[in-house]
């Protein structure tokens, strides 16, 4: 099924020359800069886009750097030794540099159904599936989500190219849909959490025509497949800014649609000790990215669901006779059967997740031989800071934890000979025994 896409109207792109703007080559990765060079050198347009610009023009440091170019994906291939083809809706290049990898993406246009005669473009209920029909700069401008993002550095000659006014609301501190928001929307349901995802990470407000919408067009997430779901799940929560990404979804109305179980025990009574269990979760885990110490998603999931796993765990108890560990597995099974519904959870992460859940009641029976075995659990630091996470919101209790603190700090000075006991607070510390490799070599971290 096809139907008629509203077009944004194009407005007057402007030309910002270097004297005006604030980026300059230095806050460019010299691997973006070599690759913007060769294509331009080749003849090709060559521009920086997205998050680099809209970042460096802020004063900060841009996680990745994006390339866009009237080269064809052939084209960049032959450009450069090290890089490969990739993607399934569009095609992408990336130049790999070591373990920087610079994304390379032709303009594409965004057509309208009605145009699709050669089906590279397929528009069902108004959500895009496929574009990636190349077009020119202007028109890849405007596919963009937001004015913010669409802002191109040319190294041509350094100035930026502004095409839907992005500029001023990068100033104003604005996040705005380019075009009509709802159709926006339509077209991909994502970009509401990004909305949420960039006005958390900038501090910016969601413009009232793009954010009025959010609320009434939530439940068009039902329709995003699970995996993609996962990714922007670990984006809005693990890139340092996760209690502000977590109180707007919820303000959204958006944060049910990725956790329905877990939101429905918030929206009930006494969903205090709740909303401050993840909201602490989530706190710990901003603190330990911005101190660039890793963070597991077996965590992240483990706090996120804990809420709903604690409530049917209850209810299993009293409705079918189980003892409460019994309770508890079968709660744990539910949840993330119907969880896995709406966001993936690869069983890398599910199966860790578990073992947390399950480790609480061992941790709560403590004592005697034992526990001494419990401290070389592969999962027994996780369980523990998830153990210290619960005492903080009185659903475990302090002393018990704080028993395992002590455990904890005599079985190290023993293994240790002695030296002081580590730190024991964090979300997601590396396995005991593994530790010591750490000065020997590379940090192995999850991401
Ligand atoms: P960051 O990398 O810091 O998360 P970013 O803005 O670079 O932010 P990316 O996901 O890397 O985000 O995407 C790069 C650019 O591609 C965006 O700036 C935007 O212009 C465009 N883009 C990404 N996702 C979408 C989308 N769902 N709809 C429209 N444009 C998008
Ligand atoms: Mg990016």
């Amino acid at each position: 099924m096809t139907e008629q896409q509203t077009q944004p109207e194009i407005p007057q792109s402007v030309i910002i020359p270097r004297s005006e703007h604030s980026i300059s080559r230095a806050g460019i990765s010299d691997n973006a800069l070599k690759v913007l060079y060769r294509l331009k050198n080749a003849g090709y347009q060559a521009y920086l886009v997205g998050g680099g610009v809209r970042d460096l023009s802020l004063g900060r440091e841009p996680k990745d750097f994006d390339v866009a170019t009237d080269a064809r994906p052939e084209d960049v291939k032959a450009l450069f030794r090290n890089c490969r083809l990739i993607g399934r809706r569009f095609r992408l290049a990336h130049v790999h540099f070591g373990r920087e990898i610079i994304e390379v993406a032709t303009f594409r246009a965004l057509h309208d159904g009605e145009t699709s005669d050669n089906g590279d473009v397929h528009i069902e209920d108004g959500r895009v599936l496929r574009d990636n029909v190349y077009g020119t700069v202007e028109e890849d401008a405007l596919r963009r989500d937001f004015t913010i993002n669409s802002l191109y550095y040319n190294i041509a000659d350094f100035s930026i190219v502004d095409f839907a006014d992005g500029m001023a609301d990068l100033r104003a501190g604005v996040l705005r849909l380019i075009g009509d928001p709802e159709a926006r929307l339509r077209e991909d349901a994502v970009r509401m959490l990004r909305a949420v995802r960039f006005a958390a990470k900038l501090g910016f407000r969601i413009h009232p025509e793009t954010g009025d919408r959010i609320p009434e067009m939530a439940s068009l997430l039902e329709l995003i497949p699970q995996a993609r779901l996962f990714d922007e799940v670990l984006k809005l929560f693990m890139s340092g800014h996760g209690v502000g990404s977590f109180e707007l979804l919820r303000r959204y109305g958006l944060f049910r649609y990725l956790f329905p179980e877990t939101d429905a025990v918030l929206e009930t009574d006494g969903h205090d000790t709740w909303i401050r269990f993840i909201s602490w979760a989530l706190e710990n885990t901003d603190n330990r990215v911005s101190e660039g110490k890793p963070v597991t998603p077996a965590f992240l999931f483990a706090a996120l669901l804990w809420p709903a796993v604690r409530v049917r765990s209850g209810r299993y108890a009293d409705e079918r006779g189980l003892t409460p560990v019994q309770a508890l597995q079968e709660a744990v099974s539910d949840v993330v059967d119907a969880q896995l519904s709406h966001v993936a959870l690869p069983k890398r992460f599910s199966i860790p997740m578990r073992e947390i859940f399950l480790l609480q009641p061992r941790l709560e029976r403590h004592g005697g031989r034992r526990a001494r075995r419990l401290l070389g659990h592969p999962r027994f630091r996780a369980a523990y800071d998830f153990l210290l996470l619960r005492a903080r919101v009185e659903d475990a209790e302090q002393a018990v934890a704080d028993t395992w603190t002590r455990l904890q700090e005599s079985a190290e000075s023993d293994d240790a000979g002695g030296r002081a006991p580590a730190a024991t607070e964090g979300a997601a510390r590396r396995p005991r025994g593994r530790r010591r490799r750490r000065s020997g070599g590379a940090p192995g971290q999850e991401s």
